[in-house]
């Protein structure tokens, strides 16, 4: 399975899941930061890297998805007592 990466929020985030192969950067950090995050942790994972992107273990580009909007957050409401 190749992996993949995608954005969190940095409160939970786990930079590596070995389960799902799934790295994940803070939702932070944008472009070449984001791209440097995941090949920090690729290289962790001996993986070698080309001097461009970033390259899963097969060869192939990882991808890194965009970062879903969180819609939950408008919906909260606070009610105060009276
Ligand atoms: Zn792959």
């Amino acid at each position: 399975m190749c992996i993949r990466a995608q954005y969190a929020p940095l409160a939970s985030l786990v930079p590596w899941d070995p389960s799902r192969n799934v790295i994940t950067v803070p939702a932070e950090l944008v472009g070449s930061f984001a791209l440097r995050a995941v090949r920090a942790v690729l290289a962790e994972l001996d993986i070698p890297q080309g001097e461009f992107g970033a390259r899963c273990w097969c060869g192939e580009p990882v991808r890194l998805l965009a970062q879903v909007p969180e819609q939950r957050r408008s919906s909260e409401v606070i009610k105060r007592g009276a």
